[in-house]
């Protein structure tokens, strides 16, 4: 726990889904007083028997403790409950660890001020179960001194990783991530129906899966520095050859049965490479043609 002068032994969560709910328990855990409130009040009866109190009422939580964890859907149930209650807000730090934009974090760290609370961006990168844990990381923006002073606090949770200033960086930075997990892990999936319209079983496909992911550092490290150095040379491989690639996935998909549209829509961004000249380079051209914006959209 803590060893700083702040009196940082008691925490508010507000919001216990599966993320603040194992939020409140790892509180709970490392001995701290807490207190919970959620909108479906019964939520929260177990950690009520592991010690936790249970506010009446949304003011109830507020006054009850200057720092309060927020673990909601969005920012939008934010307003939902801190609005009505918003002449408690005076003098609290919101820790708000609810995924949204980074507009919308910005914005709700500029409401919270209007209301005399300050207010700390968290993106957190673990599922509940990884709560609790310094294995996983959680990144945080909004004043350093804030930061700072409630670090200590914050990695109960997990280990901080502090982004900046701006309240949008951390949910920025977690927004980048969830862009690389959602797309990766749709892409594993598509593989293993794929494989399963052949006969190939989930585990049977799974360490040929894995190599593959498991690869992708690599070509980070390669690709990293010749992007930064803006050199897209296509003397390891061509937008060409992946058109050709991808087009035989697509067919093959087609072939099995299995719906194409995701490698369908990946040979489209492809093609649009080599239809804007980049025939001969490197796949890392697609970095600039998504840059320029979709033409159609
Ligand atoms: P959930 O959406 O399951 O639960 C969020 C909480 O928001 C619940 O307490 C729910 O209350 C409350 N809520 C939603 N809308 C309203 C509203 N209009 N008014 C009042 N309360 C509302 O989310 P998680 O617990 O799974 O996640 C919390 C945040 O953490 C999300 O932003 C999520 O993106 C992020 N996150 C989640 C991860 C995960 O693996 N689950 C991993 C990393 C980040 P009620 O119980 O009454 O419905």
């Amino acid at each position: 726990m803590s060893t700083s002068a702040v009196n940082t032994a008691s925490v508010t969560v507000i919001g216990l889904g599966p993320m603040g709910h194992a939020m409140a328990g790892a509180y709970l855990d490392a001995g701290y007083e807490v207190t919970v409130w959620n909108r479906t009040a019964s939520r929260a009866d177990d950690l009520v028997t592991r010690g936790a109190v249970r506010a009446a009422t949304v003011e109830e939580a507020l006054a009850a403790n200057e720092v309060v964890v927020l673990s909601l859907t969005d920012y939008a149930a934010m307003y939902s409950i801190l609005g009505p209650a918003a002449s408690a807000l005076a003098g609290r730090v919101l820790v708000n660890l609810s995924s949204d934009t980074p507009e919308k974090a910005r914005e709700g760290a500029a409401w919270a001020a209007e209301h005399g609370a300050r207010h700390l961006t968290g993106g957190v990168q673990t599922p509940p179960s990884g709560i609790g844990s310094r294995e996983f990381s959680t990144f945080y923006s909004g004043p350093r001194d804030l930061f700072d002073k409630y670090q200590d606090f914050l990695k109960v949770i997990t280990d901080t990783d502090y982004r900046g200033e701006d309240p949008g960086l951390a949910a920025l930075y977690y927004q980048l991530q969830m862009d690389l997990f959602w797309t990766t892990l749709t892409a594993w999936l598509h593989t293993l129906a794929l494989a399963n319209a052949n006969g190939i079983s989930v585990s049977e496909i799974k360490p040929y899966a894995a190599e593959t992911l498991g690869g992708m550092s690599q070509f980070l490290d390669f690709y990293t520095p010749r992007i930064e150095a803006g050199q897209h040379s296509g003397d390891v491989e061509r937008i060409s050859m992946a058109v050709a690639s991808l087009d035989h996935v697509v067919h093959t998909t087609r072939d099995s049965g299995v719906d194409p549209t995701l490698p369908a829509a990946v040979l489209e961004t492809f093609r649009r490479g080599a239809a804007e000249g980049y025939e001969e380079d490197s796949l890392t051209r697609l970095f600039e043609v998504f840059g320029r914006g979709a033409a159609a959209k």
